[in-house]
């Protein structure tokens, strides 16, 4: 009731084009959605088993991002969970593994109060019914933003340092919004596989073509 006499007073912009919308994103932008093969990717020398992504950052799929990152659209976590599990094939999220959010830095957390990639696993968790678990941390050192640096510096970890701070799960899928060079999906597969974790893949929203 209180949500309708809102919506009469202030009616509902899509989040990717700001235009008035019955729905988070409007027909429109909903059609589109810049969607790709959604098949899984292995570069050469990867840690991760698989790597899924159905949609290319551009466009409003960027802009729901960026709405999730950067203007606090938490709402937008369950629209973008279940466009990840209607475009993905059931095995990309296989029954026995957890699905496990790439942690945001603490300065980004708490700049934002949440952090993104953990309300896309819960909202997948609801979806998939997969438990959401917690074992990366990443530390102190990584305080510094990995955006500005070159592919080689990400990979070499300059940017980013992490730890393993319990128990981690056999299997792990790691749960971001988008992958830009890889890197840091690496950085995190190299962690888990330094434990307990025998097999890692990865679910993004979306990749840099
Ligand atoms: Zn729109």
């Amino acid at each position: 009731m209180l949500r309708t006499a809102l919506d009469l007073l202030v009616p509902p912009l899509c989040w990717a084009c700001r235009e008035a919308a019955a729905d988070r994103l409007c027909e429109h932008c909903r059609s589109r959605l810049p969607w790709i093969e959604p098949l899984a990717t292995r570069r050469r020398g990867t840690l991760l088993q698989q790597h899924w992504s159905p949609l290319a950052f551009e466009g409003p799929a960027r802009e729901l991002v960026h709405a999730l990152k950067f203007h606090c659209a938490t709402a937008l976590a369950g629209l973008m969970a279940r466009q990840l599990v209607d475009s993905l094939p059931p095995r990309a999220f296989a029954p026995d593994a957890a699905l496990i959010p790439v942690p945001a830095s603490s300065i980004r957390l708490r700049q934002r109060g949440f952090d993104h990639a953990e309300l896309l696993a819960v909202e997948l968790s609801r979806l998939v019914m997969l438990p959401v678990e917690r074992p990366l941390r990443r530390q102190l050192a990584i305080a510094r933003s990995q955006r500005g640096l070159g592919r080689s510096d990400r990979l070499s970890g300059l940017g980013l340092r992490l730890s393993v701070a319990r128990k981690a799960p056999l299997k792990a899928i790691l749960i971001d919004d988008v992958c830009t060079t890889g890197a840091t999906l690496e950085l995190c597969a190299s962690a888990l596989l330094e434990r307990e974790t025998c097999r890692v893949s990865a679910v993004t929203y979306c990749s840099v073509p």
